[in-house]
């Protein structure tokens, strides 16, 4: 059956992957993206997850063209990485404002409908990072466990309505985000990583659509780890 589904971030690397598993298993796939070509073959609607009106526009016109949105990927996320000593207020609060407020505005509109629909399905990309802690990330980790709390809160307020609220932790995928890491900070991670090697983004990708299919009806409040072993489990 075909869903509408939203990807938010889904124009580039792990978003664009989990917006292709979605769409190659016969879904209505709308992604979000701020700037530039969209890549082609799913509703794109222009949103920065920062501005609330953005939000509720982009909603509007999915909900126009695919109806209500029931399966929700809150994916879209930045890095400002800096020693506590280094790091400013401002990079603290925007790195906190897109990666768990934006992911809050979302997940609030998606709300709406899914209550109505009294079903709905709802995925948070975190971080291994978000649980093991990063120097020079405590902005993003901060963000990132924060996702947690926030889905674990949803999970014990609407389970009962059918919506279920998951938390996919990645570890290092080959994307965008990880290519600016110099050789030596790569070969070290790599180092660290039982499977010996980064992600590929389609291999979060197969997570997340598990944990929005029908096999996944009574996982909810979870965080699955994706990460080649490096959390061991957490
Ligand atoms: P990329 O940097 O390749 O892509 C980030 C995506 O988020 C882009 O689509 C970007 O849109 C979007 N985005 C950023 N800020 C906003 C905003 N304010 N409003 C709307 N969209 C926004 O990152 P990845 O694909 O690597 O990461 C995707 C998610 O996975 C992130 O949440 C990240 O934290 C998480 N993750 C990544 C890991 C990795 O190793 N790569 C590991 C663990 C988690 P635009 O193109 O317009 O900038």
């Amino acid at each position: 059956m075909s869903r509408s589904v939203l990807v938010t971030g889904g124009n580039r690397g792990i978003g664009l992957a989990i917006a292709r598993a979605f769409a190659d298993a016969g879904d209505q796939v709308a992604i979000t993206y701020r700037s530039g070509e969209p890549p082609a073959g799913f509703l794109a609607v222009r949103c920065d997850i920062t501005d609330s009106e953005q939000v509720e526009q982009a909603y509007k016109e999915i909900e126009e063209k695919h109806g209500p949105v029931e399966v929700l990927v809150a994916n879209a996320g930045i890095t400002k990485d800096q020693l506590l000593m280094r790091m400013s207020e401002e990079d603290f609060v925007s790195v906190l404002d897109t990666n768990l407020t934006g992911t809050f505005r979302v997940v609030k509109r998606a709300n709406r409908a899914m209550l109505r629909a009294k079903k709905g399905r709802v995925v948070l990309i975190s971080s291994v990072v978000g649980l093991l802690g990063s120097a020079g990330q405590a902005n993003y980790a901060a963000s990132k466990a924060g996702l947690v709390g926030f889905a674990r809160s949803l999970a014990r307020e609407l389970g009962s309505r059918n919506i279920t609220f998951n938390v996919v932790a990645p570890g290092f995928v080959d994307t965008d985000m990880t290519q600016s890491l110099s050789e030596e900070q790569r070969k070290g991670i790599i180092a660290q990583v039982p499977a010996g090697r980064y992600a590929q983004p389609e291999e979060i990708a197969a997570a997340v659509r598990f944990l929005a299919s029908d096999d996944a009806s009574y996982i909810t409040g979870a965080v699955i780890p994706v990460d080649g072993g490096l959390g061991m489990g957490h």
